[in-house]
């Protein structure tokens, strides 16, 4: 009877908590692994543990790469662990468990095992690639390293054999390649059903797409018809120790960046938006595999015909802030649109442009194709000015990787100086004006120099830029 009672006694998992002091504030790692929602995360990107719902699953200690959580058990739990510690003391070793065969799980990790390498799409437009694709093919050159799987280029176009090339230039050593009048231009249809008719034939692990118009449609379409999961707008990719694509990107507003993986369906789908990884060196000596593949497809049987390409690139006054090596940004501390003139003569010192936060869209002081930040364009330029900008997580999450960022903000506490190179507290109005002229003044210095003659044929705002 007493050897019953001592069977039921169930062995407390314990609670996790969190050791002061180590929360590294990942983007919720630990929230988004639990599954009986017993994390939420505070305004430092923290987890608060609800010991009321945790289980003591152990998930969020596994997945925490600061170990910043452990395991914690009440005085009562402790009490049962140390009489279960007693009663095994001089017992015989229990018998192994042996546990029981989940056949599913096992179909389920052989058909994943299927699936191997990391595919890029190679996004163009009448044969210019997008330059998103080589970005891709450098953060997946690091996913197929980890994975120790090849990493490969999808071209699909009419004429674009030589894209194959640049593809190996920038670190495919394979590319599959459809070539064929039908897919002069992009259309969802022929497009999707050609990647699809790829992946059923190759499978590839993980599929990684640009978040552009073009790229979007495709992915959707894609990951819908392969019915696998799909991570739009992925802002970091990695590898787990399971062999999971980790797919970060900001959700709830930007409030929080969730890492979400994609653990029963193959391929594992991401698209990420051009400049948010950087650009890899192209080195045009590297050399592939093409593997040629036909898709049998006729004009007539696609409903969909493009009579006209209508480019749109050529908004805004013709600026582009997404491609801009400078970009000297304002906020709602400019005051008024006319105020951006200061910024305007700063921006033409460096040879950049102007954009702004959401808040200056809003008050239509730029147009919409100058906002920087979740809902607007994600910039990567050389140097970024911050000026009167507060840095929400909206706005920071579309130029946090800018090589240099200079801030300008009068709030001493103000998010964007957590993110700052360089940061200025002060005035705009006095700051701003204060480094153009100081810009200026050097400039003429550098012209009146006796050397200035040999340097004659440098571009002024190249020898100025950095400075
Ligand atoms: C779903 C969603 C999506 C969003 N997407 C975006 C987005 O894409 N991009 C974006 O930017 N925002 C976005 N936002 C809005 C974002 O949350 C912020 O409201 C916005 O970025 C704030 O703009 P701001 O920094 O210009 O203004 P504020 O937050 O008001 O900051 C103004 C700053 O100017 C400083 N300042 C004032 N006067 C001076 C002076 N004379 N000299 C120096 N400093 C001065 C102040 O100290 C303050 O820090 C989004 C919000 C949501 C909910």
């Amino acid at each position: 009877m007493a050897e019953e009672e001592k069977k039921k006694v169930k062995r407390p998992l314990g609670h996790a908590r969190l050791k002061p002091g180590k929360c590294i504030a990942c983007g919720a790692r630990c929230q988004s692994e639990c599954k009986v929602e017993a994390v939420e995360m505070n305004d430092k990107g923290e987890p608060v543990i609800n010991l009321g719902k945790c289980t003591g699953c152990r998930r969020c200690i596994r997945i925490c790469p600061a170990e910043a959580i452990e395991i914690y058990f009440t005085p009562e739990e402790q009490k049962i662990l140390d009489e279960l510690a007693k009663q095994q003391t001089g017992e015989k070793p229990a018998a192994p468990v042996v546990e029981p065969v989940d056949e599913a799980a096992v179909k389920l990790a052989a058909k994943l095992k299927e699936y191997k390498g990391v595919w890029v799409f190679v996004e163009q437009s009448e044969g210019v690639p997008a330059e998103v694709s080589w970005e891709l093919l450098g953060v997946g050159k690091d996913l197929a390293k980890t994975r120790n799987v090849e990493l490969c280029a999808v071209v699909i176009g009419d004429k674009v054999k030589d894209i194959c090339q640049d593809a190996f230039s920038y670190g495919a050593t394979k590319a599959y390649l459809i070539d064929s009048p039908v897919f002069l231009h992009y259309r969802t249809e022929p497009y999707y059903k050609a990647v699809c008719y790829l992946i059923n034939k190759y499978k590839p692990e993980i599929v990684l797409i640009g978040a552009t118009g073009l790229g979007r449609d495709l992915a959707g379409a894609v990951a819908t018809d392969m019915a696998t999961g799909l991570t739009a707008d992925c802002t970091g990719l990695s590898i787990d120790e399971n062999g999971f694509l980790l797919q970060t990107r900001p959700a709830f507003g930007g409030n929080i960046m969730a890492t979400i993986k994609t653990e029963r369906t193959r391929p594992q789908m991401s698209t990420v938006r051009p400049h948010v990884m950087p650009l890899p060196k192209k080195d045009p000596a590297c050399k592939g595999q093409v593997v040629v593949e036909s898709f049998p497809l006729n004009e007539k049987d696609i409903l969909v015909k493009v009579l006209e390409v209508i480019d749109d690139r050529k908004g805004a006054g013709d600026v582009d802030i997404a491609g801009a090596e400078v970009i000297v940004s304002g906020g709602r501390g400019m005051l008024n649109k006319e105020n951006f003139k200061i910024l305007q003569e700063l921006a033409d010192e460096l040879g950049g442009v102007v954009g702004g936060s959401r808040a200056t869209i809003e008050a239509g002081w730029l147009p919409v194709e100058r906002q920087v930040g979740q809902t607007g364009k994600t910039v990567r330029p050389k140097i970024y000015f911050a000026c009167g900008i507060s840095g929400a997580i909206q706005h920071l999450v579309g130029m946090q990787d800018s090589d240099v960022i200079i801030a300008v903000n009068r709030d001493a506490s103000a998010p964007i100086f957590e993110v700052a190179t360089y940061g200025i507290v002060g005035d705009l109005f006095q700051v701003v004006p204060g480094i153009t002229n100081r810009i200026r003044e050097l400039r003429k210095a550098k012209r009146n120099t006796p050397s200035a003659e040999n340097t004659a044929c440098v571009p002024e705002d190249k020898t100025n830029g950095t400075s």
